[in-house]
């Protein structure tokens, strides 16, 4: 599916929960507590840039504003915006986000902004104490935003719900790297929008269903018991008891941040010599950083679990923990036989440009070439990202 096509299919599904009477709230950083929203009786949703929308100059914004933001920006001006009950916004991630909530808030007051701020440090339980609180107050406006208090029955359910969705995946991306030709690319990306669009019942059945069938594949080529195994080393960012080998020549990773695997997935199809098992993985924030998310543990204090649910996820460039990242990222360079790694930059982010060195530095120690790809929402500057990759392409071929 394009990306263009998910857009559309994205905005369908909102349309008819929201005809349906089903409350949606938008959210930009992924990493929110999908539970905690849905035991207020909402619907959690990626607000997605539009391709279509070209993210122009808009002085409303600050100047450092990066692509990402312009673009919901400017849908949000010419009112192709989804309807939504409210949007988050995330605190202490980045300026951008931390600045255009307030831009929003000024210029649509009409619209409910709601923030959620995360602890920068990783400093274990002072952390998961912090976040909870402030996951409490989310909550709490909420429920004034919504006139629903919390839920603990939704609650379950939605752990339920989105723990399965996240398993499934996770199984299906290590599928993917023990054994490409089983689950393509673009249907992962796909199942991975599908969830980000809105984590429900037949989300995760149509996961479930993918999963039974890759399943089958795996067993007939006795792999199924090293798929759980590679499941569970990247869940708990410990590579040491895996070793995969390919018989395929490149085998190629993504990295970055907020780039959704269905634009790489799109950005790919028209690339030459890529070929449908070349692209094994991706480490960006909208696709493996949020599905390898271990789940909610609902015993107990309810927000202090969404916490530790939160920041047991792969940590992010708008974190601390640069050395924590080095070190996963050589793991999986290494025990996971990727031999080329493209390094996604989204256009005027901090923290992907401040990241990218560091990036590039820890692929080259462990002898893997890299090549780093401007970004934007508009693929403004597709045919030459095309060029890029056939070029990058060739090279790893020709080593
Ligand atoms: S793309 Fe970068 S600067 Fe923009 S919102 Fe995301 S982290 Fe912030």
């Amino acid at each position: 599916m394009s990306y263009p096509i998910l857009i559309e299919q994205s905005n369908q599904i909102l349309r008819e929960l929201v005809d349906a009477g089903q409350p949606v709230l938008g959210y930009i950083y992924p990493h929110i507590p999908h539970e905690i929203v849905m035991a207020h009786g909402l619907t959690p949703s990626l607000v997605r840039t539009n391709p279509t929308t070209v993210g122009a100059y808009e002085d409303s914004l600050q100047t450092f504003s990066c692509s990402l933001t312009r673009n919901l920006f400017s849908q949000r001006v010419n009112g192709s915006f989804p309807l939504l009950a409210g949007i988050v916004f995330s605190s202490n991630t980045c300026d951008a986000l931390q600045n255009v909530a307030d831009v929003w808030r000024l210029r649509f007051p009409e619209d409910n902004v709601i923030r959620l701020t995360y602890p920068v440090g990783d400093s274990g339980n002072p952390a998961v104490q912090y976040l909870a609180l402030e996951i409490k107050a989310f909550s709490d406006a909420l429920e004034s935003l919504t006139g629903v208090a919390f839920q603990k029955d939704a609650f379950i359910e939605a752990a339920s719900i989105v723990g399965g969705i996240r398993r499934g995946l996770q199984l299906l991306y290590s599928a993917r790297l023990v054994n490409p030709s089983l689950i393509p690319y673009d249907t992962l990306s796909e199942l991975v929008g599908e969830f980000m669009t809105a984590p429900t019942k037949t989300v995760l059945t149509r996961i479930e269903k993918k999963w039974a069938e890759v399943l089958d594949g795996l067993k007939k080529e006795k792999q199924d018991g090293v798929v759980e195994k590679t499941r569970t080393a990247l869940l708990s960012q410990d590579m040491g008891g895996i070793n995969l080998t390919s018989d395929s020549a490149v085998r190629i990773a993504f990295i970055g941040g907020m780039v959704e695997p269905t634009t790489i997935a799109d950005l790919i199809n028209n690339v030459p010599g890529m070929k449908s098992n070349t692209v094994v993985l991706d480490v960006l924030t909208f696709g493996f950083r949020t599905v390898f998310t271990p789940p909610v543990e609902t015993e107990g204090d309810p927000f202090e679990g969404a916490a530790r649910s939160i920041l047991g996820a792969p940590s992010e460039p708008t974190q601390e923990g640069l050395s924590k990242r080095v070190k996963l990222l050589k793991d999986v360079l290494t025990h996971l036989s990727i031999g080329g790694l493209v390094v996604c930059e989204q256009s005027f982010c901090d923290p992907d440009e401040f990241e990218a060195p560091s990036t590039e530095r820890a692929a080259a120690e462990v002898g893997v070439p890299i090549v780093r790809l401007p970004i934007d929402p508009e693929l403004s500057d597709r045919a030459r990202l095309e060029g890029r990759l056939q070029t990058f392409l060739e090279t790893l071929d020709a080593s």
